[in-house]
C-alpha cells in the first residue's frame, strides 16, 4: 500500500485508495485529441502501484513507443460517502494535489480503435506522479486553480479548473453516485490541452497554483 506525501507535517497518515482519472473533461484538450468532450464526467481507474513522488522516475516501458504528459489537479477525498450533494462535495475534500496522468499514447490508439480499456495504456508503474497534499484550505476556490507543466525549463502545458466542464462539487456528487468515495481516493480531474511527448532525459515540473510542485525525470 502506498500513503500520501504532506505538506502539512503533522497530517495524520493516509493510504492512497482507488485513483479515479477523468477525460476529456476540457473542451480543448478533448479538440486537440480530435474527440468531442463527454456529455458527463467519463473516467478509468488507475492502480496506485503507479504512483511515484517529487524526486522520482517515470520509467519508459520497453512495449511502449509514445509516452505523453498530462498534468492534471487532484482532489484528495477525506471523508467517506455516496450519493454526496453538491452543496456537501467539498466537505468531502481532504486536500489538493499536481499529478501526472503519464499515457502510452500508441497503446492507447490501439485500444481506442479496438474499443478496449485503457488500463495498460494508463496503467504501467511509475504512471501516476503525484505531489505533497495540500490542505484544502490552502486553496480559496477550487474551481480556480491555475496549474502548469514545464519540461526542461520550458512551459508546456497550462491551466485552469475554471475550464472543467464539471465543477469540483458536481464531479464529487456523480462520482458518489457510481462508487462510494472513501478516504485517501484521489481524483484527477483531467488535463488541459498542450499533451505532449516525452523523451528519456526529459525534467518534468508541474505546479498547483504557487503552492507545491512535483518534479519527475524520463528514463
Ligand atoms: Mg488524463
Amino acid at each position: 500500500m502506498v500513503e500520501y506525501q504532506f505538506q502539512n507535517a503533522s497530517q495524520k497518515r493516509l493510504h492512497i485508495g482507488k485513483i479515479i482519472c477523468l477525460i476529456r473533461s476540457y473542451r480543448k484538450h478533448a479538440e486537440e485529441m480530435g474527440t468531442e468532450p463527454t456529455t458527463s464526467p467519463i473516467f478509468f481507474l488507475k492502480p496506485t502501484s503507479a504512483v511515484i513522488f517529487s524526486g522520482g522516475k517515470i520509467i519508459k516501458p520497453s512495449m511502449v513507443q509514445s509516452l505523453h504528459h498530462e498534468v492534471e489537479v487532484g482532489i484528495v477525498i477525506g471523508k467517506k460517502g455516496n450519493d454526496i450533494e453538491r452543496d456537501e462535495a467539498l466537505n468531502h475534500v481532504l486536500g489538493y494535489l499536481i499529478g501526472l496522468d503519464i499515457t502510452a499514447r500508441d497503446i492507447q490508439s490501439v485500444a481506442k480503435k479496438n474499443g478496449w480499456p485503457w488500463g495498460i495504456a494508463k496503467g504501467f508503474d511509475t504512471f501516476a506522479p503525484i505531489s505533497k497534499v495540500i490542505d484544502k484550505k490552502e486553496i480559496s476556490d477550487p474551481n480556480a486553480i491555475e496549474f502548469s507543466l514545464l519540461i526542461n525549463g520550458r512551459v508546456r502545458q497550462k491551466g485552469n479548473t475554471d475550464h472543467l466542464l464539471w465543477s469540483v462539487e458536481n464531479m464529487i456528487s456523480y462520482i458518489s453516485r457510481i462508487m462510494t468515495l472513501e478516504p485517501g481516493d484521489l481524483i484527477l480531474t483531467g488535463t488541459p490541452e498542450g499533451v505532449g511527448e516525452l523523451q528519456k532525459g526529459d525534467q518534468l515540473e508541474a505546479w498547483l497554483s504557487d503552492k507545491v510542485s512535483l518534479s519527475v525525470t524520463v528514463s
